[in-house]
């Protein structure tokens, strides 16, 4: 089984955003501990809409930042360890002004924009991931899962050098006003080769797709969280310091009252079913797991149960970050995943 972790690495877009330094740079680095235990690597997708922002802002405490994320991110790609393309366009719209961040997620979408201001903001946002860390990214994962339609950002994203993208997962929708994704039409194979939507597999297509696993998650998993929110305790209090843009109400009572499919995630209790996804991933044949998350969302609890999963399963995986996997898989022009990876190898 190859094994992937890819975290969104990014501040919270509710009020407050929280601070990167409990957002992103500690929860990070707590991770890559757990990480490195078990030979396991690290995708991060850095939020570069946000990293452009700060590195443009006059304020000097953003700057501090953006010097303490540059280092960071620069750690990780020397130890092995992958930096790629994550996009939250509404920072383009948000400001800094007395002390906090005031967030306009109007064009939260890089669907609000047009082709040719597409074009530039990534051509700069991959300029700037590249001058950090020597290494232009060739993967991506869209902010808050709205990569559809896929057609309005394929030519900018190949135009910038991208050519795998890490969004899908198989079976998952959202209802959520103005950041509706629809999964449910996509294959379960590992990985597959597409062009201009995702959903349909083109050997010929210009990227692979990579579908981040999922795992089936009953409807008392909310429940129970729910509940850890009335007694919240340390083990579980998340290392972010901000707060999530909130759903809508059908959002949250779809989950409460049916079964959903889920990604594969390290997020908090979520993590809790890293040994059901792998379950599940094996019963369908598959050859990868995965797995995302988002540093500001892990706990202690979560750490912890990451550790055991690696420690249960960590030394029986071919450990891959999203370039590795495109160099081993890029040329692969199959949609399965055995016989891609019979052919590849
Ligand atoms: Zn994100």
């Amino acid at each position: 089984m190859r094994f992937l972790i890819g975290v969104d690495y990014e501040l919270f877009f509710g009020s407050p955003t929280g601070t990167p330094q409990r957002c992103m740079i500690e929860p990070t680095e707590a991770l890559l501990g757990v990480l490195e235990k078990h030979g396991a690597r690290l995708t991060v997708f850095v939020d570069t809409a946000y990293l452009v922002k700060i590195q443009q802002s006059r304020e000097r405490q953003h700057r501090n930042a953006f010097d303490h994320i540059a280092k960071q991110l620069q750690t990780l790609v020397s130890r092995q360890h992958d930096v790629q393309l994550h996009v939250h366009p509404h920072w383009l719209d948000s400001n800094w002004h007395e002390g906090r961040w005031h967030i306009d997620t109007q064009r939260y979408r890089l669907h609000d924009f047009s082709p040719d201001a597409l074009a530039d903001m990534l051509q700069e946002q991959v300029a700037c991931l590249r001058a950090i860390t020597g290494i232009p990214p060739v993967a991506y994962r869209a902010g808050g899962w709205c990569l559809q339609p896929f057609a309005h950002l394929a030519g900018p994203l190949h135009a910038a050098g991208i050519r795998m993208d890490s969004t899908v997962y198989t079976g998952g929708s959202s209802v959520n006003p103005g950041r509706e994704f629809d999964f449910t039409g996509a294959l379960s194979d590992d990985f597959w080769r597409f062009d201009d939507d995702p959903l349909a597999p083109d050997e010929a297509g210009r990227f692979l797709e990579l579908p981040i696993s999922t795992v089936t998650v009953p409807p008392t998993f909310y429940w129970r969280m729910l509940l850890r929110r009335l007694r919240p305790s340390d083990a579980h209090r998340a290392f972010g310091d901000g707060r999530a843009l909130s759903g809508s109400g059908a959002y949250y009572l779809r989950k409460l009252f049916s079964w959903e499919s889920g990604v594969a995630s390290i997020d908090g209790a979520r993590a809790s079913m890293l040994p059901r996804a792998l379950a599940e991933r094996r019963r369908l044949g598959g050859d990868v797991l995965n797995v995302m998350g988002h540093p500001k969302s892990l706990s202690r609890v979560s750490l912890k149960l990451l550790d055991d999963f690696l420690l249960a399963h960590g030394s029986t995986f071919d450990h891959h970050t999203m370039s590795s996997f495109l160099q081993f898989e890029g040329q692969a022009p199959s949609t399965n995943s055995k016989g891609a990876s019979a052919m590849a190898g």
